[in-house]
């Protein structure tokens, strides 16, 4: 069992810390900053041993040089941004199983956002670290990748468990629905959640982690067969990447 300690940064970034008690060892996912990390781990008495990068971006990799520096700890990260991974020791890609401590979790390639972007998969935790890919009601924006790439990519994502626990990189959740809302305005599921995700917000409180089988109920991006959405684009009956790239395109615009 892993325990997981959500850290809000700067504007809208989430860090997470992953602690596995067995061993001791504590890993951060993508530190944007080093002090709100540091001071996490000593108000626990955990001692950091991995940095677990998902992409290049810096408000991913900011802090890797100075965490490194301060703990001796290992990064790991993705072997096709290797170069751009600021101190990287591990690079890993699809079918790596990367350890911390007794748990295990599978990386997987999901290119798009950049074009070596990974995640990591905890299957006995289900737990899934996805960085800028997947977002509650949103995807990443489309840096390096095309639709085809980014959809490939999601769809490895879809067919995890439904109860997995998806914790992204930022809280983008109220514009995301907000765009959700204006494509799919009859999806019942996605007017519920959006109630829930108001008042979330309004109390301060983050709407991440999210799971696997609700955003397939709610998140546009994963639903490019949905009848209302097909309908909304004009795109009744078009191929799944056409409505994922027009999705993407009008988010891009919204
Ligand atoms: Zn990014
Ligand atoms: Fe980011």
């Amino acid at each position: 069992m892993i325990e997981i300690v959500q850290l809000p940064v700067l504007q809208d970034n989430y860090l997470y810390l992953i602690h596995e008690p067995t061993s001791g060892e504590t890993a951060i996912v993508d530190p944007a900053v080093d002090a709100p990390v540091i001071d996490a781990c000593e108000a626990r008495g955990w001692r950091l041993t991995h940095i677990f990068n998902t992409h290049h971006h810096w408000d991913h990799t900011g802090a890797n040089l100075a965490l490194k520096d301060h703990y001796g700890l290992h990064i790991t990260g993705p072997k096709a941004e290797a170069e751009r991974i600021p101190g990287i020791d591990r690079p890993v890609s699809e079918g790596d199983v990367v350890m911390l401590g007794a748990v295990k979790a599978a990386v997987f390639d999901v290119p798009g956002h950049t074009s070596g972007h990974i995640a990591y998969h905890f299957a006995d935790d289900r737990a899934l670290f996805c960085g800028d890919t997947l977002f509650a009601m949103g995807c990443g924006r489309l840096f390096e990748g095309t639709p085809a790439q980014m959809w490939a990519s999601l769809q490895k994502l879809m067919v995890l468990d439904g109860d997995t626990s998806v914790y992204c990189a930022h809280e983008y959740t109220t514009t995301n629905g907000k765009f959700a809302l204006s494509v799919e305005p009859d999806n019942p599921d996605l007017i519920t959640r959006m109630d829930e995700v108001k008042a979330l917000r309004a109390e301060g409180k983050p709407t991440i982690p999210t799971t696997i089988a609700l955003e397939k109920r709610t998140n546009p991006f994963l639903r490019p067969d949905s009848p209302g959405l097909q309908a909304s684009l004009d795109m009744v009956g078009a191929d799944p990447v056409a409505v994922f790239a027009e999705t993407r395109q009008r988010k891009d615009n919204f």
